[in-house]
């Protein structure tokens, strides 16, 4: 049976596991849907053709994505994913360098490849009508992506760029840059079997972001920072998270810091229970964690990627050093991203416990033989 719009709601945004990723109201052929804030809605008739459900993450085991992509799943050791090649680069330009948030590493591998012709525009998180709220532009030219350099911890609906990116840009080879689900959206335009090919056929790469949390823009940017802490948003050049310190850098004023763990309460509601640390679904993979300050840790998992980053060696925008030459080094993503599925396991288990709505692919496993067994399986994912 067809799945259609109002599955989502009863499934993904009533229960409280939407990403506002907008990939739903993307990939509506029918243009039906609109984003209202931060939850999809219904604008005109459904037609009843089943593509928003089949392009929604939330709504599926990624494991079975996992396969798909690398023809098999990764083994309980390969806590990061499956990857071939785990490097620290930072970027040579002093005008990637200056708005990057790390290394540079995501907005230089870009420059070099519209450069090169391998993409012609990429998907990529700029600000929206207020400062720090993140919303999506298409960057077709390397001056738009340094000015979308720089990571906004909110989200937002990455997938209305990849429809602007088709329909107004004219680009038929994307990249697409976002955190770990909306990777695993984008995974859904490409390979479900019901889905909006316009778009899907667009998208060249997958270029996704570690990501721990992202954050609530009301409670935490506008309540916390801007009302809290008399900070308005417009004077802070960056924020930034480093060892457990949630850092908000003024201009020309001294940074102010807040502890993480305080920090972590203002967590969006689906990343409570979500255990992809590494962005295991992404041909690329790019994060903080793992490489000195100032550099970017990339892990490089398919075929594509390779080719995609090969391309930006050859421009030599990147400086680049094998990641186990550096500190400190891999086993600390290890060790990062086993404690986020551990700690994503312990949720389910708690929302279990007190009765709440698990995530609808949860409910439709074949009855486990032990829940302790599905919990431990979903650790190891
Ligand atoms: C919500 C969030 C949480 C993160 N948590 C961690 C973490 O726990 N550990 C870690 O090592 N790294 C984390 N990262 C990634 C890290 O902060 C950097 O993105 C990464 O090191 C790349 O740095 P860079 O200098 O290469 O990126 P840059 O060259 O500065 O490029 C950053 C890119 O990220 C995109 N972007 C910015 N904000 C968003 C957003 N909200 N959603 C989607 N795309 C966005 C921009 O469009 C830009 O293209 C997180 C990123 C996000 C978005
Ligand atoms: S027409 Fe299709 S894509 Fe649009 S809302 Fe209905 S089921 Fe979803
Ligand atoms: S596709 Fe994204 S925005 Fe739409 S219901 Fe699913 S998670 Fe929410
Ligand atoms: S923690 Fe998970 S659900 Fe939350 S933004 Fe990051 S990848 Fe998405």
């Amino acid at each position: 049976m067809v799945k259609l719009f109002n599955d989502l709601i009863k499934e993904v945004t009533t229960p409280g596991y939407c990403l506002a990723c907008g990939a739903c109201v993307a990939s509506c052929p029918y243009e039906s849907l609109a984003m209202e804030g931060e939850t999809p809605a219904l604008k005109k008739a459904c037609m009843n053709c089943g593509i928003c459900y089949e392009e929604c993450p939330q709504v599926i085991d990624q494991r079975g994505l996992k396969r798909k992509i690398f023809g098999r799943r990764s083994s309980d050791e390969e806590v990061l994913g499956i990857y071939r090649q785990a490097l620290s680069v930072e970027a040579r330009s002093s005008d990637i360098k200056a708005r990057a948030q790390d290394g540079g590493a995501v907005t230089s591998l870009l420059a070099s490849l519209l450069e090169d012709g391998f993409i012609d525009g990429a998907v990529v998180m700029g600000v929206g009508a207020l400062p720090w709220q993140p919303f999506p532009k298409v960057a077709t030219t390397r001056e738009e992506l340094i000015a979308c350099a720089g990571i906004k911890y909110a989200r937002g609906p990455l997938f209305l760029g990849l429809k602007d990116a088709v329909d107004l840009h004219y680009c038929s080879r994307v990249a697409i840059v976002g955190t770990p689900c909306q990777i695993a959206a984008s995974r859904r335009f490409v390979l479900s079997k019901l889905t909006n090919r316009r778009l899907s056929e667009a998208i060249r790469l997958h270029l996704g972001l570690f990501c721990g949390h992202a954050f609530e823009y009301e409670s935490l940017f506008r309540g916390v920072i801007e009302r809290q802490l008399r900070t308005p948003l417009s004077e802070v050049v960056k924020f930034d998270i480093k060892r457990g310190r949630f850092i908000i850098y003024r201009r020309r004023k001294p940074r102010r810091e807040l502890a993480l763990e305080a920090v972590k309460r203002y967590a969006c509601s689906p990343c409570k229970v979500c255990f992809d640390y590494a962005a295991e679904l992404a041909d690329i993979s790019v994060g903080a964690v793992g490489s000195p300050l100032g550099r970017s840790t990339v892990l490089i998992r398919t075929q594509v990627g390779s080719e995609a980053f090969d391309i930006a060696r050859r421009f030599r925008e990147l400086e680049v050093l094998e990641l186990e030459k550096v500190k400190p080094g891999i086993n600390v993503i290890g060790k990062v991203s086993r404690e986020k599925k551990l700690r994503a396991a312990g949720e389910l288990k708690r929302l279990k416990l007190q009765g709440k709505t698990l995530p609808i692919w949860l409910q439709e496993q074949p009855p486990a033989p032990k829940e302790e067994e599905l919990l431990r399986s979903i650790a190891q994912l």
